[in-house]
């Protein structure tokens, strides 16, 4: 190579690279004004007096799994009035909205829609109106951050390089609606995936989460333990049962203090113990239930295998027939909740960008919980944070679940704006690092 070329193509190189580099601070400015922005939208009163009402109509009416059939009402009327497309009914009351180019790559948001049966005890103008159903989880706020999110990103859609696909999904709570989601072939096309939860021991503008396993798997157990009932005052007449279930409770719980890795994390909790009926009866059968969770396939898979031979096991040492139901028919098991390394590093810059470095949790420490929004990581890259919605005044300790939860609403506009941030801007960055992806069309979808 001659010097004067050298030279030449020095001076080329330096060219490319000044070119790259100011399309790169374009693209990241271009990509820093618009999450401000989108925090902007989402804070306004105009927003976010709209999101207060659509949240405390869906708080006053929860309805249970795949019985979201006014939620998915509210949710289709609010999409017709923004001109958002969708699909409906997936999975029985979900639905699938569609907003960008058509064409891929495709992004999708998840809220999932589901109440609890639960009685809500707090006391407040729009409490539940159906007794023995609340959202004491915080999917009304959910349904309602996804649908501000639409009006923010249809409010931007020129500027979104592809289609984010807002994913409203029926049943968290124990009914696997992503499954079923997923099976309907709903999200075919979809190269990565986003979800939030609420959490009322986060301060507001504060998110937290982690890269790898964040939640643990979870499986159900039930079983019954027959003997043969009798005089209460008279036992050797009869096989107790209450005494056998008693022992195979307390046997269970060896799994985890003497079977399991101590650094390997696993529960298994006995949450059910139902039988007899009288002061002076021994019943017939006693029936038994609850929850295992692990986070390896490895420990969820022993752990089952080692409840049902313990239950077995200690039921015969006491004289008693034991048959167990892992319910796999009702309720899938759910896996483990498992963030992609990259949308980790994504969702970093984008919280740090939006919300600034102290305000984001990036090594939350994993909870025994479990989520549906497993399903989706199963099959795609998947990304699922922590949301502040602290109340700071509350002297009660607040968490998800409980009668007594009492969001901070104030939250809301950052779970809308971060969920319209990361949508567009992994649309942005995937045609930087993807060019010339083939396009496709929506119908494929
Ligand atoms: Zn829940
Ligand atoms: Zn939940």
């Amino acid at each position: 190579m001659s010097c004067s070329s050298f030279k030449f193509k020095c001076l080329q190189y330096f060219f490319i690279l000044h070119i790259f580099a100011s399309t790169s601070i374009l693209l990241s400015s271009t990509h820093n004004s618009s999450i401000n922005n989108f925090l902007e939208i989402a804070n306004s009163s105009e927003v976010f007096d709209w999101m207060m009402s659509i949240r405390r109509k869906i708080h006053e009416n929860p309805e249970l799994c795949y019985e979201e059939f006014e939620t998915s009402k509210l949710i289709r009327s609010e999409l017709d009035k923004m001109d958002v497309p969708y699909k409906h009914p997936v999975a029985i009351t979900g639905v699938i909205g569609f907003i960008g180019t058509g064409l891929s790559p495709f992004v999708a948001l998840r809220a999932d829609m589901d109440a609890l049966p639960m009685q809500e005890m707090v006391e407040w103008e729009h409490k539940s109106k159906v007794d023995g159903k609340m959202h004491a989880c915080g999917h009304d706020a959910h349904v309602t951050m996804l649908l501000a999110a639409a009006k923010i990103l249809k409010h931007h859609e020129k500027e979104i390089q592809g289609t984010v696909v807002l994913v409203f999904q029926p049943a968290e709570e124990g009914g696997g609606g992503a499954k079923k989601i997923l099976d309907a072939g709903a999200l075919e096309n979809v190269t990565a995936i986003f979800g939030l939860h609420i959490a009322p021991d986060i301060p507001i503008g504060e998110v937290a989460s982690r890269p790898g396993p964040i939640m643990a798997g979870s499986g159900r157990f039930e079983a019954k333990i027959s003997g043969k009932g009798g005089h209460a005052a008279i036992p050797q007449h009869s096989i107790d049962p209450i005494l056998a279930a008693s022992n195979v409770v307390i046997s269970l719980q060896h799994l985890v203090s003497r079977e399991a890795d101590p650094l390997d994390s696993q529960v298994v909790t006995v949450t059910k113990f139902q039988g007899g009926s009288a002061f002076n009866v021994i019943p017939d059968y006693v029936i038994i239930g609850g929850t295992y969770r692990a986070f390896s396939k490895q420990s969820f898979n022993q752990l089952r295998k080692r409840i049902e031979q313990v239950i077995i096991g200690q039921a015969a040492v006491h004289r008693c027939n034991a048959t167990i139901d892992f319910l796999d028919e009702v309720r899938p098991n759910y896996p483990p909740t498992v963030n992609n390394g990259d949308l980790h590093e994504h969702f970093v810059n984008v919280a740090v960008n939006m919300l600034g470095i102290n305000k984001v949790n990036s090594a939350v420490t994993p909870s025994m919980a479990a989520e549906d929004f497993s399903f989706y990581q199963k099959v795609m890259p998947g990304y699922w944070f922590w949301l502040g919605v602290q109340n700071a005044s509350h002297k009660r300790l607040q968490s998800l679940h409980s009668p007594y939860l009492e969001i901070n609403e104030d939250g809301l506009p950052y779970g809308a704006a971060l969920h319209a941030s990361l949508a567009a801007s992994y649309l942005l960055k995937y045609q930087q690092d993807v060019p010339g992806v083939e396009r496709r069309y929506l119908d494929e979808l």
